[in-house]
């Protein structure tokens, strides 16, 4: 073999080096990747919405063990505990064996996604078609959810106390809803109007039903045919939906995508493709050094506020109380901690080239990617994670074999988004983004590259071990 240049040996010692992991990595790891995306797959379908998210998790936590947290009790390393906050939001952890003074590892990840929920006041009747209402929740292209089939997921509360809850549309046998749009030949006028005008919020109605109540001489005929089945089928009335929290969602189910299934479609890949594998790296570290607390946040998608997001104290009460169980403050806890906020980035697309700046964005298949920062214009709204704590992070990636990249969200000044980076540290912890790049984020079917998938759980078995 012809000797190395000198330029190609200083381009080896001095240069990084990025390669896409359809071509690195082992066909055992490979198949590895494969295996972890079965698992995932059945998640996404199983936690389309938060409720769902946690209910799904807290199975998988009981049958490895976890129990539920009890502020009052104490616990020896190795120990594994959850806690449960409304239905919506959880925390899984497992007691390291340093002391909780030495700071914990926290992961976090959101388990809501941009849907359309039903109004307070949903149902309706015009034209002899009856209709819910909704207003979108969370960042969305009004006209990419429109004339898709969509599934109705979440809870009714009754004023009795109990819950009904709902999901109708995701077996083959169900119906399914959708909200309508204008056909080609009468869409003049809609057609000329800038993308984000062309469809209206109040216009995402959900098409429930066309058929009359028979034998009635009364108005809204529809309206009151679909009210006595809602009562017969489900025991609700028009006033439960008040107390109510019903989302519509797509009703189609993970697939593989590409004739290499080298990628999954699906919906509410952000952040589910972060919530996964983080959870998993919790359920299988069996004797962490630091004690792990992995939570899977709601509301992340329209602002973390209200108790169940992370703008709340319930991830800094639950610190707290391990804090007093080990005899020390949480203040000082805290100040020693480290996060990896799992959350994703955009994955720079061919066909949109011109938002990315290809130095810095990230690529499908180039696995886990670190962003130091998001927010917009100048960094603003962001937790900007210092230069040691990137050193840190690339000390457990590279320990860890992970296969890793950064990312910007885009180019400057060409828009911008946020995490729940910012909302863990505040309180004082050293805190960092990572997760999987994703193509098509927000939109009702969005994609992923397995290899990616795979590489953050490695990741975050890396940060938690
Ligand atoms: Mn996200
Ligand atoms: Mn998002």
């Amino acid at each position: 073999m012809a000797e190395k240049t000198k330029g190609e040996q200083l381009r080896e010692e001095l240069l990084m080096k990025r390669r896409n992991l359809t071509e690195v990595l082992s066909e055992d790891e490979l198949a590895k990747a494969q295996q972890f995306c079965e698992g995932y797959k059945t998640f996404l379908d199983n936690a389309k919405i938060e409720r769902e998210a946690v209910t799904y998790s807290l199975g998988l936590l009981k049958a490895a063990n976890y129990t539920e947290f009890d502020p009052k009790g104490s616990y020896k390393p190795g120990d594994k505990v959850y806690v449960n906050n409304r239905g919506k939001a959880i925390i899984a952890c497992t007691i390291g064996r340093k002391p909780v003074s030495e700071g914990v590892r926290i992961g976090v990840s959101h388990i809501d996604s941009p849907r359309l929920d039903l109004k307070p006041c949903p149902l309706f009747e015009e034209g002899e078609q009856a209709f819910f209402r909704t207003h979108y929740y969370g960042g969305i292209k009004k006209y990419q959810w429109t004339t898709i089939p969509l599934a109705l997921h979440g809870v009714v509360a009754r004023r009795d106390g109990s819950t009904l809850t709902v999901s109708i549309g995701e077996d083959e046998s169900d119906p399914v809803f959708c909200v309508n749009d204008l056909l080609p030949h009468l869409a003049q006028d809609q057609m000329k109007k800038p993308m984000s005008q062309g469809i209206e919020g109040e216009k995402l109605c959900l098409l429930i039903g066309s058929a009359m109540l028979r034998d009635d001489k009364g108005e809204e005929r529809v309206k009151i045919a679909i009210a006595k089945l809602l009562f017969e089928k489900y025991n609700i009335r028009e006033e439960d939906f008040l107390s109510a929290e019903l989302c519509a969602v797509p009703a189609f189910k993970a697939r593989d995508l590409g004739l290499d299934r080298s990628m999954i479609g699906a919906y509410g890949h952000d952040d589910r493709v972060c919530a996964y594998p983080i959870l998993m790296a919790e359920i299988d570290e069996k004797s962490p050094e630091y004690t792990t607390v992995t939570i899977f946040a709601d509301k992340e998608e329209i602002g973390s506020d209200g108790p169940t997001g992370m703008n709340s104290f319930f991830l800094k009460d639950f610190i707290e109380d391990l804090a007093q169980q080990q005899g020390c403050e949480v203040r000082h806890v805290l100040a020693k901690s480290h996060c990896f906020s799992a959350d994703v980035n955009a994955a720079y697309d061919p066909m949109y080239a011109e938002v990315s700046e290809r130095r810095n964005c990230s690529y499908i298949n180039y696995g886990v990617v670190v962003t130091k920062y998001t927010g917009h214009g100048g960094k603003s709204s962001t937790n900007d994670a210092t230069a040691e704590m990137m050193a840190f992070t690339r000390r457990i990636m590279d320990e860890g074999g992970v296969h890793w990249q950064t990312g910007e969200l885009g180019r400057v000044d060409q828009g911008g988004g946020g995490t729940v980076a910012k909302y863990v540290s505040q309180h004082n912890v050293d805190t960092v983004d990572l997760g999987v790049p994703v193509l098509s984020m927000h939109a009702p079917f969005e994609v992923v590259a397995k290899t990616d998938v795979y590489m953050t759980y490695l990741a975050m078995r890396a940060f938690y071990r």
